[in-house]
């Protein structure tokens, strides 16, 4: 089995737990909460990246789902803090600007 392609079917899964994670947010949060944590598995494991996207979408300290009404994101010009309401984390997110090279 080549790497690559076990990330990509990692990322496949990823976006997929993610998906239920926010549907299952409402009515379950803890179950919500629990497909984060398989979500992590799965990108530690096989070694897959999670989007960035999904990246704001959890809190890597207590593995929240961020749905609405448990994150608080402030942004600035060239990025986000996200804070968990959870647990408090705060943790920076968004792109540097392409400054050198
Ligand atoms: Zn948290």
């Amino acid at each position: 089995m080549k790497h690559a392609k076990m990330q990509e079917l990692g990322t496949e899964r990823i976006w997929r737990l993610f998906e239920l994670a926010e549907h299952e947010f409402g009515a379950h949060p803890e179950r919500s909460k629990r497909y984060v944590e398989i979500a992590r598995g799965v990108s530690k494991k096989l070694r897959a990246r999670i989007p960035d996207t999904l990246k704001t979408k959890f809190c890597k300290k207590c593995g929240a789902f961020f749905g609405q009404g448990n994150s608080k994101i402030t942004r600035t010009a060239t990025w986000a803090v996200v804070k968990c309401l959870e647990c408090g984390h705060e943790r920076k997110t968004g792109r540097k600007p392409n400054t050198n090279k």
